[in-house]
Protein backbone atom coordinates (compact mmCIF):
# COMPACT_ATOMS: atom_id res chain seq x y z
CA UNK A 1 0.00 0.00 0.00
CA UNK A 2 1.58 3.01 -1.06
CA UNK A 3 0.99 6.53 -0.76
CA UNK A 4 -0.01 8.21 -3.93
CA UNK A 5 0.57 12.19 -2.89
CA UNK A 6 2.71 14.10 -0.97
CA UNK A 7 0.05 15.56 1.27
CA UNK A 8 -3.10 12.79 1.98
CA UNK A 9 -6.33 12.92 3.64
CA UNK A 10 -7.38 14.35 5.76
CA UNK A 11 -8.76 10.75 7.27
CA UNK A 12 -10.16 10.20 10.18
CA UNK A 13 -8.52 8.13 12.69
CA UNK A 14 -10.24 7.14 16.60
CA UNK A 15 -6.44 8.25 18.31
CA UNK A 16 -6.21 11.26 15.89
CA UNK A 17 -9.31 12.39 14.94
CA UNK A 18 -9.40 14.46 11.50
CA UNK A 19 -5.62 14.16 9.99
CA UNK A 20 -3.89 15.12 7.21
CA UNK A 21 -1.11 12.74 6.18
CA UNK A 22 2.56 14.09 4.75
CA UNK A 23 4.55 11.78 2.75
CA UNK A 24 8.30 12.94 2.66
CA UNK A 25 9.58 10.05 0.60
CA UNK A 26 8.88 9.20 -3.13
CA UNK A 27 4.72 9.01 -4.32
CA UNK A 28 4.96 5.99 -5.98
CA UNK A 29 8.16 3.90 -4.35
CA UNK A 30 9.24 3.20 -0.67
CA UNK A 31 12.73 4.38 0.88
CA UNK A 32 13.45 3.19 4.27
CA UNK A 33 16.54 2.16 5.94
CA UNK A 34 14.25 -0.60 7.68
CA UNK A 35 12.98 -3.33 5.52
CA UNK A 36 10.59 -4.58 8.46
CA UNK A 37 8.94 -8.20 7.80
CA UNK A 38 5.47 -6.39 8.58
CA UNK A 39 5.81 -3.19 6.62
CA UNK A 40 2.62 -2.53 4.81
CA UNK A 41 4.17 -0.97 2.40
CA UNK A 42 5.80 -4.04 1.14
CA UNK A 43 9.60 -5.40 0.78
CA UNK A 44 12.24 -2.39 -0.10
CA UNK A 45 13.33 -4.21 -3.25
CA UNK A 46 9.32 -4.06 -4.23
CA UNK A 47 9.21 -0.23 -4.41
CA UNK A 48 11.76 1.52 -6.05
CA UNK A 49 10.44 2.06 -9.14
CA UNK A 50 10.39 6.18 -7.90
CA UNK A 51 13.40 7.57 -6.43
CA UNK A 52 12.14 11.21 -6.90
CA UNK A 53 12.16 12.47 -3.04
CA UNK A 54 10.03 15.62 -2.80
CA UNK A 55 12.07 18.93 -2.23
CA UNK A 56 11.29 21.37 0.99
CA UNK A 57 9.35 23.64 -1.61
CA UNK A 58 7.25 20.81 -3.01
CA UNK A 59 5.69 19.67 0.41
CA UNK A 60 5.72 23.40 1.44
CA UNK A 61 3.14 24.25 -1.91
CA UNK A 62 1.25 21.16 -0.95
CA UNK A 63 0.52 21.27 2.18
CA UNK A 64 -0.61 25.08 2.10
CA UNK A 65 -2.87 24.48 -1.07
CA UNK A 66 -4.49 22.13 1.18
CA UNK A 67 -4.84 23.75 4.21
CA UNK A 68 -5.89 26.68 2.57
CA UNK A 69 -8.80 24.35 0.52
CA UNK A 70 -9.83 22.11 4.15
CA UNK A 71 -10.34 25.75 5.85
CA UNK A 72 -12.26 27.17 2.88
CA UNK A 73 -14.14 24.24 2.83
CA UNK A 74 -14.64 23.65 6.78
CA UNK A 75 -13.00 20.37 7.04
CA UNK A 76 -11.60 20.28 10.80
CA UNK A 77 -7.83 19.04 10.69
CA UNK A 78 -7.42 18.25 14.31
CA UNK A 79 -3.46 16.15 13.44
CA UNK A 80 -0.33 16.50 10.61
CA UNK A 81 1.31 13.44 10.74
CA UNK A 82 4.11 12.26 9.22
CA UNK A 83 3.79 8.73 7.76
CA UNK A 84 4.92 8.10 4.24
CA UNK A 85 6.57 5.31 2.05
CA UNK A 86 9.37 4.57 4.26
CA UNK A 87 11.14 7.09 6.82
CA UNK A 88 10.71 10.29 6.95
CA UNK A 89 13.75 11.69 8.37
CA UNK A 90 15.57 10.37 5.07
CA UNK A 91 14.55 13.13 3.44
CA UNK A 92 17.33 15.56 3.41
CA UNK A 93 15.55 18.60 3.81
CA UNK A 94 13.50 17.09 6.80
CA UNK A 95 14.80 20.23 9.49
CA UNK A 96 13.41 22.97 7.19
CA UNK A 97 10.06 20.86 6.43
CA UNK A 98 9.18 20.60 9.92
CA UNK A 99 9.94 24.77 10.78
CA UNK A 100 7.72 25.30 7.20
CA UNK A 101 5.07 22.64 8.90
CA UNK A 102 4.98 24.46 12.12
CA UNK A 103 4.19 27.45 10.43
CA UNK A 104 1.82 26.59 8.12
CA UNK A 105 -0.05 24.95 11.12
CA UNK A 106 0.31 27.86 13.04
CA UNK A 107 -1.28 30.27 10.44
CA UNK A 108 -4.45 27.65 9.32
CA UNK A 109 -4.65 25.24 12.28
CA UNK A 110 -3.20 26.25 15.62
CA UNK A 111 -4.83 23.47 17.48
CA UNK A 112 -3.75 20.99 15.19
CA UNK A 113 -1.26 18.54 17.12
CA UNK A 114 2.03 17.63 14.35
CA UNK A 115 3.64 14.21 14.59
CA UNK A 116 6.32 12.69 13.33
CA UNK A 117 6.31 8.50 12.97
CA UNK A 118 9.93 7.35 12.62
CA UNK A 119 11.71 4.42 13.02
CA UNK A 120 14.23 6.26 14.93
CA UNK A 121 17.43 5.25 13.33
CA UNK A 122 18.56 9.06 12.71
CA UNK A 123 17.53 10.71 16.01
CA UNK A 124 21.68 10.96 16.44
CA UNK A 125 21.96 13.44 14.26
CA UNK A 126 21.66 17.19 15.96
CA UNK A 127 19.39 18.54 12.93
CA UNK A 128 17.07 15.29 13.39
CA UNK A 129 16.83 15.10 16.58
CA UNK A 130 16.24 19.34 17.20
CA UNK A 131 13.45 18.90 14.58
CA UNK A 132 11.85 16.19 15.97
CA UNK A 133 12.03 18.14 19.82
CA UNK A 134 10.00 20.78 18.04
CA UNK A 135 6.82 18.18 16.92
CA UNK A 136 4.35 17.80 19.62
CA UNK A 137 4.21 13.95 19.28
CA UNK A 138 7.91 12.38 17.63
CA UNK A 139 6.77 8.50 17.67
CA UNK A 140 10.17 6.59 18.01
CA UNK A 141 9.75 2.96 17.15
CA UNK A 142 11.48 0.29 19.01
CA UNK A 143 10.48 -3.06 18.31
CA UNK A 144 13.38 -5.00 19.17
CA UNK A 145 15.67 -5.01 22.48
CA UNK A 146 18.18 -7.04 21.18
CA UNK A 147 20.62 -6.27 17.70
CA UNK A 148 19.75 -10.04 16.73
CA UNK A 149 15.98 -9.38 17.18
CA UNK A 150 16.38 -5.96 15.05
CA UNK A 151 18.07 -7.84 12.72
CA UNK A 152 14.87 -10.39 12.24
CA UNK A 153 11.92 -7.74 12.21
CA UNK A 154 13.29 -4.40 11.28
CA UNK A 155 16.08 -6.25 8.83
CA UNK A 156 17.93 -2.25 9.33
CA UNK A 157 20.18 -1.76 6.11
CA UNK A 158 24.17 -0.81 7.43
CA UNK A 159 24.85 -0.57 10.70
CA UNK A 160 22.24 -0.57 13.57
CA UNK A 161 22.99 -0.27 17.63
CA UNK A 162 19.82 -0.93 20.07
CA UNK A 163 21.97 0.71 22.49
CA UNK A 164 23.20 4.16 20.11
CA UNK A 165 19.10 4.52 19.60
CA UNK A 166 18.30 4.18 23.51
CA UNK A 167 20.78 6.67 24.30
CA UNK A 168 19.47 9.22 21.75
CA UNK A 169 15.63 8.22 23.11
CA UNK A 170 17.31 9.43 26.47
CA UNK A 171 18.27 12.74 25.40
CA UNK A 172 14.35 13.11 24.81
CA UNK A 173 14.17 13.37 28.43
CA UNK A 174 11.14 11.62 28.28
CA UNK A 175 9.42 13.75 26.23
CA UNK A 176 8.54 11.29 23.61
CA UNK A 177 6.32 8.54 22.40
CA UNK A 178 7.79 5.14 22.01
CA UNK A 179 5.88 2.34 19.62
CA UNK A 180 6.13 -0.82 19.50
CA UNK A 181 5.09 -3.86 17.27
CA UNK A 182 4.15 -6.88 19.26
CA UNK A 183 4.14 -10.14 17.03
CA UNK A 184 5.31 -13.78 16.55
CA UNK A 185 6.72 -16.20 13.83
CA UNK A 186 8.23 -19.67 13.57
CA UNK A 187 11.65 -18.47 14.99
CA UNK A 188 10.76 -15.34 17.82
CA UNK A 189 8.47 -14.85 19.87
CA UNK A 190 7.99 -10.76 21.18
CA UNK A 191 6.18 -11.56 24.07
CA UNK A 192 8.61 -14.23 25.18
CA UNK A 193 10.33 -13.57 28.47
CA UNK A 194 13.92 -13.35 26.65
CA UNK A 195 12.24 -10.24 24.49
CA UNK A 196 10.10 -9.05 26.73
CA UNK A 197 11.90 -8.79 30.19
CA UNK A 198 14.69 -6.46 28.01
CA UNK A 199 11.89 -4.49 26.31
CA UNK A 200 10.60 -3.31 29.56
CA UNK A 201 14.09 -2.76 30.82
CA UNK A 202 14.50 0.07 28.18
CA UNK A 203 11.20 1.73 28.76
CA UNK A 204 12.00 2.16 32.03
CA UNK A 205 15.53 3.88 31.10
CA UNK A 206 14.17 5.87 28.48
CA UNK A 207 10.72 6.33 30.48
CA UNK A 208 8.23 7.86 27.43
CA UNK A 209 5.19 10.31 28.59
CA UNK A 210 3.40 7.69 26.00
CA UNK A 211 3.93 3.95 24.82
CA UNK A 212 1.92 2.36 21.93
CA UNK A 213 1.85 -1.44 21.27
CA UNK A 214 0.11 -2.71 18.49
CA UNK A 215 -0.10 -5.49 16.34
CA UNK A 216 -0.56 -6.60 12.66
CA UNK A 217 -3.50 -5.24 11.22
CA UNK A 218 -2.87 -5.61 7.27
CA UNK A 219 -1.41 -7.80 5.41
CA UNK A 220 2.15 -8.46 5.33
CA UNK A 221 5.38 -8.61 3.19
CA UNK A 222 6.49 -11.72 5.05
CA UNK A 223 4.60 -14.82 5.53
CA UNK A 224 4.15 -16.92 8.84
CA UNK A 225 3.44 -13.81 11.33
CA UNK A 226 0.74 -13.87 14.10
CA UNK A 227 -0.73 -11.34 15.59
CA UNK A 228 -1.72 -10.57 19.29
CA UNK A 229 -5.24 -9.84 21.14
CA UNK A 230 -5.38 -6.87 22.25
CA UNK A 231 -6.11 -8.57 25.96
CA UNK A 232 -2.83 -10.57 25.14
CA UNK A 233 -0.91 -7.17 24.73
CA UNK A 234 -2.68 -5.69 27.95
CA UNK A 235 -1.59 -9.09 30.17
CA UNK A 236 2.24 -8.39 28.71
CA UNK A 237 2.38 -4.41 29.49
CA UNK A 238 0.25 -4.76 32.88
CA UNK A 239 3.17 -4.59 34.79
CA UNK A 240 4.16 -1.37 33.21
CA UNK A 241 1.04 0.03 33.75
CA UNK A 242 1.04 -0.82 37.06
CA UNK A 243 4.40 1.09 37.60
CA UNK A 244 2.33 4.20 36.29
CA UNK A 245 3.23 3.97 32.23
CA UNK A 246 0.45 5.52 30.13
CA UNK A 247 0.20 2.66 27.54
CA UNK A 248 -1.99 3.07 24.80
CA UNK A 249 -2.59 -0.56 23.67
CA UNK A 250 -3.83 -1.59 19.61
CA UNK A 251 -5.21 -4.69 18.60
S1 LIG B 1 10.38 1.50 9.48
FE1 LIG B 1 8.28 1.77 8.81
S2 LIG B 1 8.43 2.27 6.63
FE2 LIG B 1 10.40 1.42 7.25
S3 LIG B 1 10.26 -0.75 6.73
FE3 LIG B 1 9.63 -0.52 8.88
S4 LIG B 1 7.44 -0.29 8.86
FE4 LIG B 1 8.16 0.07 6.77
Amino acid sequence: MLREDTVFGPIFSRRLGSSLGINLLPRNGKICNFDCIYCECGWNKDGRSDQVIPTAADVRSALEDKLRECLLAGTPIDSITFSGDGEPTLNPEFPRIIRDTLELRDAFYPAAKVSVLTNATRIGRPEVFEALRLVDNPILKLDAPTPELAARINRPSGRYSVEEIVEGMERFEGNFIMQTMFLRSADFDTSSREVLFPWMDIVRRVHPREIMVYTIDRPTPAEGLQKFTEAEMRVLVQPLIDEGFNIQIKG
